[in-house]
C-alpha cells in the first residue's frame, strides 16, 4: 500500500477516467492477470448485490423526503419550468457552494438570483458587480468564472445550456466532474451520480475504505460507485440525499449513526458495533497490505476512533506564512466625512481585481522600522508626495486564514492633510467613504483590516 501511496504522490495514477493501478500495485493480492488492466477492487468495498442497492435507495430517498431542509436553490430546481433557467438556478448554487457552508451561501444565493435571475442577465453583467455580491463568499475567481461562462452561453451556445454531464464539463470554463453532475442529475435527471467531500465521507463509511480518499485511484472508485448507486428515476434527489445525509447526519467528528437511514448498509458501523474479530468476515479478508481501498498497514483500526477511521487523508500541507504591510490612508472629504484610499488588485491571482488599502507584501524577519521604510517608499510612489516612515502610526496586526496561506497585515494609517493626486500609471484606486468601502468589492481580510 505504501508503494501505491508514494506512485499516487507522484503522479503514477491517472486522475480521469478508470485509474491504472502502477506496477506495484499490479503485482500484488486483487491484481489483474491481464497486465495494464486494472483489477477490480476487493468485493468488500463494492455494492454488488442489487437488493441491496435498490433498498439503500428506498431507504435514503425516503428519508430525503421527511427530512431535507428547505432551501432556495430545491425550490427552484423544483418549480422552474425552463431547463436553461432551472440549470443556471442549480449552477449558481453549486459554485457558491464549493468550499462555503449552506448557511452562509442562502443570502447570497438569494441576493444574486434576484439581481441576475437568467444567465442573460448574468452576461449583461460588469465584473466589478460580480465582485461587489461576491465580496465576503471569498474564493473570488467562482465569481468571476461564472460570470464568464455565463457569457459564453449567450453568445456561442446561444443562450441553451448544455445538456449533459458530458458537455457541461467540456464547453463550460469553471465546471468540473462534479458540477456538472449536479446540473444534469439535479436539473435535467440524468443518472449520473455525483462525488464530493460529503458522498465521499459517506461512501468510504459504508464501504470501509481507509485508503487516501484524496488519492486518484480512490476517486475513481468512488465516482464508480456513485454512478452504479444513483436512483435510475430520482436521480437529482438521490443525489441531494447523499450529500444531505453526509451535511447533517454522517458528519465528520460525531455522525448520528442511529438516525442513519441507512446504517443497515455501512461497514464502518457494523465494524464498530462487532469490533474485532468480527462476524463480518468478508470486510476482515481485506486489510492484509494488499488492497488498495483499505487503510495502509501502518495506520491500522482504532477503535477509539469508531466509524470515524474513514474517511482517510493524507496529511495536509502546512499552509504559506506571508506578511503584508497595509496603510489605511484617511481624508476628510467634500463634506467633513473621513474618506479612506483603496486601490484594485491585478485582475490574476489571489483576490483577483478586489480593491484593497495600499499593501506591500513584506520580506520574511524584516525588521520592523524597514518595514516602516518599504511602506513609505511604496506611499511615495502611489501619493507622488514625500512619505515619512515615522509618520506611519502602528495600529495593530490583522490574521487572515486563506485556503494555503496564513497570511498576516501589518497595519498603519496615514492622515493627509491636503489632497494628493494619485499616478494613473499605477492601478486604479479610488478615495472611498466607509459606507462606500463597505458595499466596495473588498474581501473579509480587508474589512477585518
Ligand atoms: Fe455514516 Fe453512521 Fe450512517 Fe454509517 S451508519 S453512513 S457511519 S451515519
Amino acid at each position: 500500500m505504501s508503494q501505491l501511496r508514494a506512485a499516487a504522490a507522484a503522479g503514477g495514477l491517472r486522475r480521469s477516467g478508470r485509474s491504472a493501478l502502477p506496477a506495484a500495485g499490479r503485482s500484488r493480492k486483487g491484481a489483474s492477470p491481464r497486465g495494464g488492466i486494472p483489477a477490480p477492487p476487493p468485493a468488500p468495498h463494492l455494492f454488488n448485490d442489487p437488493a441491496e442497492i435498490g433498498a439503500l435507495r428506498r431507504n435514503l430517498l425516503a428519508w430525503y423526503d421527511g427530512c431535507k431542509r428547505e432551501l432556495p436553490w430545491r425550490t427552484l430546481a423544483a418549480t422552474e419550468p425552463d431547463a436553461d433557467r432551472r440549470a443556471y438556478a442549480v449552477w449558481v448554487s453549486e459554485i457558491m457552494l464549493q468550499q462555503t457552508q449552506v448557511a452562509t451561501v442562502i443570502d447570497y444565493y438569494n441576493r444574486w438570483m434576484q439581481k441576475w435571475p437568467t444567465l442573460q442577465a448574468l452576461a449583461q453583467a460588469s465584473l466589478e458587480e460580480v465582485n461587489e455580491l461576491w465580496a465576503g463568499l471569498g474564493y473570488y475567481s467562482r465569481g468571476k468564472r461564472l460570470q464568464e461562462a455565463a457569457k459564453k452561453v449567450v453568445s456561442e451556445l446561444s443562450g441553451r445550456m448544455p445538456r449533459t454531464a458530458e458537455d457541461l464539463q467540456k464547453l463550460l470554463p469553471g465546471v468540473g466532474r462534479y458540477t456538472a453532475g449536479a446540473i444534469a442529475s439535479i436539473s435535467y435527471g440524468q443518472a449520473t451520480g455525483v462525488v464530493d467531500g460529503n458522498v465521499i465521507r459517506v461512501l468510504c463509511r459504508l464501504r470501509c475504505i481507509g485508503a487516501d480518499s484524496s488519492s486518484p485511484a480512490v476517486i475513481d472508485r468512488l465516482w464508480d460507485m456513485a454512478n452504479a448507486l444513483v436512483d435510475r428515476s430520482r436521480p437529482g434527489d438521490f443525489n441531494q440525499a447523499l450529500m444531505e445525509l453526509g451535511a447533517t447526519v454522517c458528519v465528520p467528528k460525531a455522525p448520528l449513526c442511529g438516525e442513519c437511514p441507512v446504517k443497515q448498509h455501512c461497514r464502518a458501523r457494523r465494524r464498530k458495533l462487532f469490533g474485532k474479530p468480527t462476524p463480518v468476515p468478508d470486510v476482515e479478508d481485506c486489510g492484509v497490505g494488499g488492497c488498495p481501498l483499505c487503510p495502509p498497514a501502518t495506520e491500522p483500526w482504532d477503535s477509539s476512533l469508531g466509524v470515524t477511521n474513514f474517511p482517510r487523508k493524507a496529511a495536509k500541507k502546512q499552509p504559506r506564512v506571508a506578511r503584508t504591510a497595509t496603510c489605511v490612508l484617511e481624508r476628510r472629504g467634500c463634506h467633513g466625512a473621513p474618506e479612506y484610499l483603496i486601490v484594485q488588485r491585478p485582475s490574476s491571482g489571489l483576490l483577483a481585481g478586489l480593491w484593497e488599502f495600499p499593501s506591500l507584501p513584506l520580506d520574511q524577519g524584516l525588521q520592523e522600522e524597514k518595514q516602516r521604510e518599504a511602506l513609505a517608499d511604496h506611499l511615495r510612489a502611489w501619493t507622488g508626495r514625500p512619505v515619512v516612515a515615522g509618520g506611519l502610526r502602528f495600529i495593530g496586526e490583522v490574521v487572515h486564514i486563506f485556503s494555503h496561506i496564513h497570511q498576516t497585515y501589518v497595519v498603519y494609517s496615514l492622515p493627509l492633510d491636503a489632497d494628493v493626486t494619485l499616478d494613473p500609471a499605477l492601478s486604479p484606486s479610488r478615495w472611498v467613504t466607509e459606507e462606500e468601502f463597505h458595499a466596495s468589492a473588498v474581501s473579509t481580510a480587508m474589512k477585518k483590516v
